[in-house]
């Protein structure tokens, strides 16, 4: 089940040198991944972020909208798609609302940022290959950078088993990480956001810890 939500805006202006990105599109509230470290939940969303979980379902017109008065500008920037909730979780293979936004995006020839943790973004390598060709780069990248696509992948550990607690209702990382290897295949920029690493959980080798966790840690 997820809630119909209709928003006033759907293009956020920030620049964040880590991810490349001048802007940023979520088109969902909530995340049904619910990960449980994610910084969301900190946020208004609440703890459980599946059940707040609401498609938002007016965001490809208003990215037109958004993206029209942006290119007559020339205010062309790299979009992250997305931060605050994942563009591919499992409503999106019914509901479409990312692609229908990437079509927008090619449209007015904007580069995008691609951060997700499944398998469904290969549903859409079509549009990303062509808006890999034809973006229309930020003025201070264009010498450095040769794609107008990046597809990064999530990752914060590769033990599937503390992945399922870590990430309950994400594809397992082995999958994300075969995923990728299909982008690299296609000629795509893509790679690892190793983020969070989680002190003593994800940085280190159990076998090497001088002590042992309880049972009841996780
Ligand atoms: S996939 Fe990303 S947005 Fe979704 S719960 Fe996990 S960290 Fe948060």
């Amino acid at each position: 089940m997820v809630n119909e939500i209709k928003v006033k805006s759907i293009l956020n202006k920030r620049r964040d040198d880590w991810f490349l990105d001048d802007y940023s599109i979520n088109p969902y509230e909530g995340c049904s991944f619910n990960c449980i470290y994610c910084y969301i939940r900190g946020s208004k969303y609440g703890e459980n972020m599946t059940k707040t979980l609401s498609a938002k379902v007016n965001s490809p017109e208003l990215l037109e909208k958004q993206l029209q008065r942006r290119a007559r500008k020339g205010e062309f920037g790299i979009i992250a798609l997305s931060t605050s909730t994942e563009p591919y979780m499992q409503i999106e293979e019914k509901l479409g609302l990312t692609r229908k936004l990437l079509e927008v995006i090619l449209r007015y020839k904007f580069p995008v940022h691609v951060l997700t943790k499944s398998k469904l973004v290969l549903r859409d390598l079509d549009l990303l290959k062509e808006i890999d060709e034809n973006a229309t780069l930020p003025v201070d990248l264009r010498s450095k950078l040769k794609h107008g696509a990046i597809i990064s992948f999530s990752i914060s550990t590769l033990d599937e088993k503390l992945a399922k607690i870590l990430e309950p209702g994400a594809p397992p990382p082995k999958e994300r990480l075969k995923t990728m290897e299909k982008c690299k295949e296609e000629g795509f920029l893509t790679g690892v956001c190793y983020i969070p690493v989680l002190p003593f959980i994800s940085d280190t080798d159990y076998g090497s810890l001088p002590f042992s966790f309880p049972a009841e840690t996780f």
